[in-house]
């Protein structure tokens, strides 16, 4: 099954894509993670990339579209994939469809302005493993490290304020067509984030094995 999660940055795609991968076996692709990881390896793409990520802004359309590429011809993609992230604007929907790549399903995670605003400014990541954590509703045991791997737990640069209101404003003008598009190709489903993690993903399971 090759699915697309749509949602606004915070509206918890990275998570439910864990939870989809576990019950279906199949890679998760975050274009968001790629560019994190080239840039800590200080790659050529990945330092292209990291004054658009720090300002909130979109990388460019012909980086993600190589990028999402090239992993979509590697083998463990066979059998389906998770993509989160990407699309993120129409000319990358056209590119995805122009490769010839089938989509089962979008899955589009709803979740209100406000929440993402107080869920990405709170949130800390492990700089190792990348796990996520928030100041208020998901607290490591021993603050400030990371419980899985015990690496710190630090701020993405662009959680902060005043760059999540900015990726919200490209999420509005520049994704949310993405909901229409994949709706008049009848692959669109929307599932309304809940309090909890756990029932979000009651949610979207039922959207994966309807
Ligand atoms: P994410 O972790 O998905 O929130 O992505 C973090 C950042 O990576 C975004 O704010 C963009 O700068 C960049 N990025 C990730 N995916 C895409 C995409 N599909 N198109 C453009 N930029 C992207």
């Amino acid at each position: 099954m090759n699915i697309i999660l749509l949602g606004a940055p915070g509206a918890g795609k990275g998570t439910q894509a864990a939870v989809i991968c576990e019950k279906l076996n199949i890679p998760t692709i975050s274009t968001g993670n790629i560019i994190r990881e080239a840039l800590k390896n200080g790659t050529e793409m990945g330092l292209k990339a990291k004054s658009y990520m720090d300002a909130g802004k979109l990388v460019p359309d012909e980086v993600v579209i190589g990028i999402v590429k090239e992993r979509l011809a590697q083998d463990d993609c066979a059998n389906g994939f998770i993509l989160d992230g990407f699309p993120r604007t129409i000319p990358q929907a056209e590119a995805l469809d122009a490769m010839g790549v089938v989509i089962d399903k979008v899955i589009d995670i709803e979740v209100a302005d406000e929440v993402i605003v107080n869920r990405l400014s709170g949130r800390r990541v492990c700089e190792k493993c990348g796990r996520p954590y928030h100041l208020e509703s998901l607290k490591p045991k021993a603050e400030g490290i990371c419980d899985d791997c015990g690496g710190t737990l630090v701020q993405r640069k662009d959680d902060s304020i005043e760059t999540v209101k900015a990726r919200l404003d490209i999420y509005h003008n520049e994704t949310e067509p993405l909901k229409d598009y994949y709706a008049k190709q009848n692959k669109l489903v929307v599932v309304e984030g809940q309090d909890t993690v756990e029932d979000t993903s009651k949610l979207v399971l039922a959207e994966v094995e309807a």
